[in-house]
């Protein structure tokens, strides 16, 4: 690896409440993805209740906040490994062989890369190493497809030996999941099962009512994970409730948009045709193309 000075100052992101949580938190003491989580990790049942207690307070927080709160808790979780990487795990060589065997991120972490503050150091270093290994492959390619004499080249077709899967396909085959994406599923399964876990009580129900509640994707998340929990039909409700009150929004819009109401002025209904896209689909970019729900 590169022997590199990278020194990069410690900002926080003083802007995000999640941050001031630390969702990641451990992921500046232990590492880049080896902190984060602590079920995975092993870590002590201590250790365990608090990070559930701090997923449900930060849950709260994220409920005052628009948008379906776990997708904006993966976002802003994302952010924090990815600060965390660049600040403290350029380097390191356990976290550059994870990135190596990966190819580096998936399409939504790697385009997070420039939402983190003095972050262009950090990705040219890692992506200087990634390309390397790129580069090496296609090298590997051009070999296999142009045989150096005519003769090598019948010598492969005759024998066999070319017929095999170029080495950039067979690169790419063996390829693993990017580590945030991993990461990101076990994150918001908690998420939903602190969620179930505690709809039966009346703060926390009441604090869930005021937010944008779950986009569809998280909420078959949380039927998939909780189909006989006690408290499944409490947040189905609540979202009957919600997305109703959004079809009413909905309709409003399109009736304003009537030349002969075309007058009144918009009210709350105004940006109903984003909330019902992300209440679809979720935040744009959570689900990407290597998320499995
Ligand atoms: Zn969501
Ligand atoms: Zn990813």
């Amino acid at each position: 690896m590169m022997a590199f000075a990278y020194s990069r100052p410690w900002r926080g992101d003083r802007s995000c409440r999640h941050c001031r949580w630390g969702f990641l938190r451990e992921t500046h003491s232990m590492g880049f993805l080896d902190g984060m989580d602590p079920e995975v990790r092993g870590i002590s049942p201590k250790a365990k209740s608090s990070a559930k207690f701090l997923a449900y307070f930060q849950l709260l927080d994220a409920f005052t906040e628009p948008g379906c709160p776990v997708c904006r808790r993966l976002e802003q979780g994302a952010l924090m490994a990815l600060d965390a990487l660049l600040y403290e795990q350029v380097n390191d060589p356990l976290t550059r062989r994870r990135l190596v065997r990966s190819h580096g991120l998936c399409n939504w972490h790697a385009w997070l890369l420039p939402r983190v503050q003095s972050s262009a150091l950090g990705v040219a270093v890692i992506y200087h190493h990634l390309l390397k290994e790129a580069l090496k492959q296609l090298q590997a390619t051009m070999r296999e497809i142009r045989p150096r004499t005519r003769r090598k080249g019948l010598w492969n077709r005759v024998t066999g030996a070319d017929a095999g899967p170029l080495a950039m396909l067979e690169w790419r085959r063996k390829r693993t999941r990017c580590p945030l994406c991993s990461f990101a599923g076990r994150s918001e399964r908690g998420d939903l099962r602190t969620m179930l876990d505690h709809m039966g009580e009346p703060d926390f129900a009441e604090a869930f009512a005021r937010s944008t509640g779950l986009c569809l994707p998280h909420l078959y998340g949380a039927l998939a994970i909780g189909g006989d929990h006690a408290n499944l039909p409490i947040l189905l409700a609540a979202h009957e409730q919600r997305w109703q009150g959004l079809m009413g929004d909905l309709a409003e819009f399109t009736r304003k948009f009537d030349y002969r109401y075309a007058h009144e002025a918009m009210g709350d209904e105004k940006k109903s045709w984003h909330r019902a896209l992300e209440t679809l689909v979720g935040r744009a970019g959570i689900f990407g193309p290597e998320r499995r729900q």
